[in-house]
């Protein structure tokens, strides 16, 4: 399974799911000429994409969507209560692409993919776990604190991409934020703070996980070496080795990530 971050960010978000068999595009939050163009840079072809899975309404992650399935007439699965949301947003998306859950896990081709929801303010944001034999990967962002039930879908993951979005002291000191923003930001129905992504990362490497992506980072709340720097040093004052046991990497904005590949059998 090769997993790659096309973007992340609040100005749009989009991953790629690729096996043998299946291309999944998670998110579409990038408009449509940038989405195609950062795609063929990490060598996928937009026609080829099999599903595109949404997280939730929010326009960072769906700003694309209308039309992407305007021009490629994809499926999109969401969860059902997104739907109407969705269609807002993206109206020109034909009845024939629709494809609704509530919360049982379903395949595209040979991926099985389980949803689960996390608390965001939208409704019913999800996360998402893609499995393909062996392979196991995980998607977390956009979420106020990560629950009991979220932690149980994330164990087992090779592979996890977990937002850390901001730093709290950055958050709260910003002079450009109005307090309603800011306690948004840091409500439980927000966005996960450094500190937060390095508590769960550090669980998450205690039960075997090996590699995780940094997302969502905020251009205003945070700087990558402050996000990247709390979670490794979490780790390292854990007892594991980053860069030797465990795996740490970013995601972008305004470019591609790092392919990581997970082995299947
Ligand atoms: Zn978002
Ligand atoms: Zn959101």
């Amino acid at each position: 399974m090769r997993v790659i971050n096309i973007a992340s960010g609040s100005k749009g978000n989009c991953t790629i799911i690729a096996t043998n068999n299946a291309t999944i595009m998670l998110d579409c939050g990038l408009g449509i000429r940038e989405l195609i163009s950062r795609l063929s840079e990490a060598g996928i072809n937009a026609e080829d994409i099999d599903a595109i899975v949404i997280t939730h309404e929010h326009s960072d992650h769906i700003k694309g969507l209308n039309s992407f399935t305007r021009k490629f007439k994809k499926p999109v699965y969401a969860h059902k209560q997104v739907w109407p949301y969705i269609e807002k947003y993206a109206s020109d998306i034909n009845n024939s692409c629709e494809r609704y859950f509530e919360s049982l896990p379903f395949y595209v081709k040979d991926v099985l993919i389980t949803p689960f929801a996390v608390s965001h303010d939208s409704k019913n944001c999800q996360g998402y776990t893609f499995e393909c034999k062996k392979a196991k990967f995980s998607y977390a962002t956009d979420l106020g604190f990560v629950s009991g039930e979220n932690m149980a879908h994330l164990m087992g993951s090779k592979l996890v991409f977990i937002e850390s979005n901001h730093d709290e002291k950055m958050l709260i000191d910003n002079p450009l934020y109005p307090p309603v923003l800011k306690a948004r930001i840091r409500g439980n129905s927000g966005h996960l703070s450094n500190k937060q992504c390095a508590e769960a990362v550090v669980s998450l490497a205690g039960s075997g996980t090996r590699y995780f992506a940094l997302c969502h980072l905020s251009e205003h709340n945070n700087t990558p070496e402050l996000a990247f720097g709390v979670v490794a040093n979490a780790l390292t004052n854990s007892g594991f080795q980053v860069e030797k046991n465990v795996f740490l990497r970013l995601t972008y904005q305004h470019k591609i990530g790092n392919n990581f590949y997970l082995k299947e059998d």
